[in-house]
């Protein structure tokens, strides 16, 4: 049996960028994957400007399909067009399938159905790990495995589908709130990215039981005139982050909770926790001679994150509550609008925005 300094488990974008700089800082690693790559990962596929920031930062390429140069908003009636830095559309088979390759670090096709110790277990086999990194998205295993409820069904995740559409081409990001609510009276939004010749499109709810939204995302395109595909779903993250791991084990990506629970964007921090985690394992092995620092450490360099996190919960539950009334949408919609824009280009944290109102 091999060992190796890290063990990855998942290869999404926070595993991949894990491997990734593991394998830059002279570490032995290996990334598992139930899932044969190029595999698909229901998703927008939005890469907005801070996540394809530091994806050029850390020197790697990627493929693009579309790009928004203005993002549509409709909420309680009224149409918000906004024109930032652009988001980049990709299509996740082929982007994490990218990313993986670049990393240089073996694949293994293998189901992890625990961690013991320093042990992954796995349907086919056991991998050794002196550090272990759960990046095994919203429902991790290895969270589980440690203790640490993260994924607790729709009490800490929202429910979104999506499919790739055929249709007309478009530079404009739409962002409909309108419809979801108007349609499951539920707070959410549908989306339409696009992609060239057509568009990735879907519609998420959150804050309360999941409910199947394929119709409604059929009937969406449709309408937009565009042709769904296959429509698939997928448990998304609402900012619920009990915990980030133990020990020797960290959790990177979703499987830490870490999506911005108010607008679903979850790439910029797998991408950020992936690196995060491969510094610390490596600070922890090759600077400290002991795996039993690397949580320690990685507490320390995400605290920020998980800041930033723990912070969109809280903002998407006064969404829930102000974000189907029309007088609240007319108060705050443009003012909240320009301080995601911020946030998404990278300019500012909500932390950094919401000082002035934590001080009220
Ligand atoms: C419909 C939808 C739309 C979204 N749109 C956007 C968007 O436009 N922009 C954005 O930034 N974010 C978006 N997100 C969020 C984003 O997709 C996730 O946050 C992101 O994929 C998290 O990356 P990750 O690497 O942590 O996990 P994942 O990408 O989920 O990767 C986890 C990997 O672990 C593997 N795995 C899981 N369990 C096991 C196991 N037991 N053994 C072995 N392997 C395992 C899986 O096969 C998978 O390959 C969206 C999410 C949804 C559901």
């Amino acid at each position: 049996m091999s060992v190796y300094d890290v063990v990855i488990v998942g290869a999404g974008p926070a595993g991949s960028i894990a491997a990734l700089v593991a394998h830059r800082l002279g570490l032995k690693a290996v990334v598992i994957d139930r899932l044969q790559p190029p595999r698909e990962k229901p998703c927008g596929g939005g890469l907005t400007p801070r996540t394809w920031k530091l994806l050029n930062r850390l020197g790697v390429e990627y493929p693009v399909y579309g790009s928004c140069n203005a993002i549509e908003t409709r909420a309680a009636g009224y149409k918000y067009v906004l024109r930032k830095e652009p988001i980049l559309i990709t299509r996740r088979p082929d982007f994490d399938y990218a990313l993986l390759k670049q990393s240089g670090v073996e694949f293994v096709k293998d189901q992890v159905v625990a961690v013991k110790g320093n042990t992954v277990v796995g349907k086919m086999g056991e991998y050794v790990g002196r550090v272990i990194i759960g990046a095994d998205g919203a429902t991790s295993v290895v969270a589980r495995s440690i203790g640490i409820m993260n994924y607790q069904g729709h009490k800490t995740h929202a429910i979104a589908y999506m499919t790739i559409a055929k249709g007309p081409p478009s530079d404009t990001c739409v962002i409909d709130f309108d419809t979801v609510i108007n349609q499951t009276k539920r707070v959410g939004y549908a989306w339409i990215f696009p992609l060239g010749e057509g568009a990735n499109i879907g519609a998420g709810v959150g804050w309360g039981p999941w409910i199947d939204l394929r119709k409604l995302v059929v009937d969406y395109a449709e309408k937009a005139g565009y042709r769904a595909g296959e429509v698939r779903g997928h448990p998304l993250s609402l900012g619920h982050v009990a915990g980030v791991g133990s020990r020797h084990v960290l959790l990177a990506g979703e499987a830490a909770g870490l999506v911005d629970a108010t607008t679903g964007e979850g790439i910029y921090y797998a991408v950020s926790t992936g690196a995060a985690a491969a510094v610390a394992a490596y600070a922890a092995l090759k600077i400290y001679g002991n795996e039993k620092y690397a949580h320690g450490i990685y507490q320390e360099l995400i605290k920020e994150y998980v800041e930033e996190v723990k912070k969109t919960r809280l903002l998407s539950r006064m969404a829930k509550t102000l974000g189907t009334k029309r007088w609240a949408v007319k108060l705050l919609g443009r003012r909240l609008l320009n301080l995601y824009t911020k946030v998404y280009t990278g300019e500012a944290t909500y932390s950094l925005l919401l000082k002035p109102v934590e001080k009220l």
